[in-house]
């Protein structure tokens, strides 16, 4: 068994961010759950699959494939053996992963690939459901927050950065829209752990964070 750090939150909790920095840190496999969703969010949209056909999408887990590979330490998402990674982003995947993350066959086609990677490596991984469902037996859990309003402002400051054309209230209307959507869904809900420590980022630097994590690790 590797050792395993688990990290869940909401959408722009900056979940990411810190984990890649704890890994790089630490030396553990990065994994990041979220794009695994996304993956098969590319797949649904190309089928042409609408997000409320639970029933199709279920059908189209059937047969289509999600694999991960690591290139120079960086995670990739495979999807039908084609590399997708550079479309994970784009704002349709987004909304198509946070609709269709609620439907179990999407979940149950994601939770043993996700449960094989941290078998025999050390991973920190992040997502919704990871110290709840994926890895309940995790060596660390951590339940990464901040207020609507501050993840809101660092999303928006990101997307300004990369020179987009957005709206602050659209964000934050969107990320309210995403929690709620991940929170109140019947299965594997956005819940903090029993055992897990809470960490809310609205008034913590990066480093901050990065540091009181790396206090838990071994
Ligand atoms: O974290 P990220 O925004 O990339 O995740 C995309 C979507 O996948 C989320 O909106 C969430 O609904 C879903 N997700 C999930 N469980 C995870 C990781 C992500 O339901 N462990």
């Amino acid at each position: 068994m590797g050792y395993n750090v688990a990290i869940d939150g909401p959408a722009g909790a900056g979940k990411s961010t810190i984990a890649k920095l704890v890994a790089k840190e630490k030396g553990y496999v990065y994994v990041d759950t979220g794009a695994m969703y996304r993956g098969l969010a590319v797949h649904f949209l190309e089928e042409g699959i609408q997000a409320d056909n639970a029933e199709q999408i279920a059908e189209a887990c059937r047969d289509v494939e999600v694999t991960i590979r690591y290139e120079n330490g960086q995670q990739q998402v495979y999807l039908n053996g084609e590399n997708i990674t550079s479309r994970l982003r784009e704002e349709a995947v987004g909304n198509m992963a946070s609709r269709c993350s609620a439907i179990p066959a999407v979940r149950a086609k994601l939770l043993e690939l996700q449960q094989k990677l941290a078998e025999t490596q050390d991973v920190i991984m992040d997502g919704r459901d990871i110290g709840t469902c994926v890895l309940p037996h995790a060596d660390v859990k951590i339940f990464l927050t901040a207020s609507v309003d501050t993840r809101a402002r660092r999303r928006y400051d990101e997307l300004k950065t990369k020179g987009a054309d957005c709206d602050f209230r659209e964000i934050r209307e969107d990320i309210v829209e995403r929690d709620r959507r991940d929170s109140t869904r019947e299965i594997a809900p956005l819940k903090q752990a029993e055992d897990a420590i809470l960490l809310d980022s609205s008034e913590m630097s990066i480093a901050e964070v990065v540091a009181a994590i790396l206090a838990l690790c071994r």
